[in-house]
């Protein structure tokens, strides 16, 4: 899972709100998308231009980790520019992604951690959530990381209408030996057995379960925001995890 300094010095940057997904809860692709808060965003033209003046440190803070969304980020044109860039001040970069363009991506080198956004696992139910029949893509994607040693983070949005597809992915990182990070909104309307059964992921091995108020407005939902912004949040998650060895917590 993410280290502490991944949570207590970092930055998180919409590089682009272009996708090549169509996930059915998503603002991206409808016809006005709303703006991310102007401190998580910057455009393609502020972005090469503090990127080409080196000023880009004077726009964004000079922290260890950088963690760039889209969108996807695979997305913007300057993606290997700005990584590179991030790298050679030593800072680390986790990148956000479906994972679609990965194979073509020049600086996956220079990335410290591919959190991969799966939100389904079955072909099918993928291309009716996403729009896009590009699966085994993903699976493609997830076998080049391994073989680059990189290291890999799964994430999934558990929404009410997803919950019966979560056995199934957890089935599949499991097979895969990848750890799995499982985000759920509090603004979803769960049903009680449906908020159980996705808490319950909190006792199996190599999962994670992020409670998060709600998705960064203007970025991709399945980017659990609260959970990169605040320490607090991330310690929440760990002491989740391990609540039933503090039973003062209950
Ligand atoms: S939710 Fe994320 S992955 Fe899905 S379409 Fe929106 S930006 Fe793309």
């Amino acid at each position: 899972m993410f280290t502490f300094w991944e949570f207590a010095s970092q930055h998180t940057l919409v590089v682009t709100q272009s996708c090549p997904l169509r996930c059915y809860p998503c603002a991206l692709w409808k016809p006005t998308p709303p703006q991310p808060p102007a401190l998580s965003h910057v455009s393609p033209e502020r972005l090469s231009a503090v990127l080409r003046d080196h000023s880009f440190f004077n726009l964004f803070p000079n922290v260890r980790t950088y963690h760039l969304m889209g969108g996807d980020p695979l997305e913007s044109g300057l993606l290997d520019l700005l990584i590179t860039y991030l790298a050679a001040h030593r800072v680390r970069v986790v990148l956000w992604t479906t994972g679609m363009r990965l194979a073509t991506m020049a600086s996956l080198a220079h990335v410290y951690r591919v959190v991969l956004i799966v939100p389904a696992v079955d072909r099918d139910l993928y291309r009716e959530y996403t729009g896009w029949d590009g699966f085994e893509m993903v699976v493609d994607s997830l076998q080049t990381l391994k073989h680059a040693k990189k290291k890999i983070l799964i994430t999934t949005t558990a929404h009410p209408e997803t919950v019966p597809f979560l056995p199934d992915i957890r089935e599949w990182c499991w097979r895969y030996k990848v750890p799995w990070l499982l985000v759920f909104y509090r603004s979803d309307q769960h049903s009680r057995e449906s908020r159980e059964h996705v808490t319950h992921y909190r006792h199996v091995p190599n999962t994670w379960v992020m409670v998060a108020k709600s998705p960064l407005p203007g970025g991709c939902v399945h980017v659990p925001y609260d959970l990169l912004q605040s320490p607090w949040c991330w310690a929440g998650m760990i002491l989740g995890k391990y609540r039933r060895y503090f039973p003062f917590l209950r």
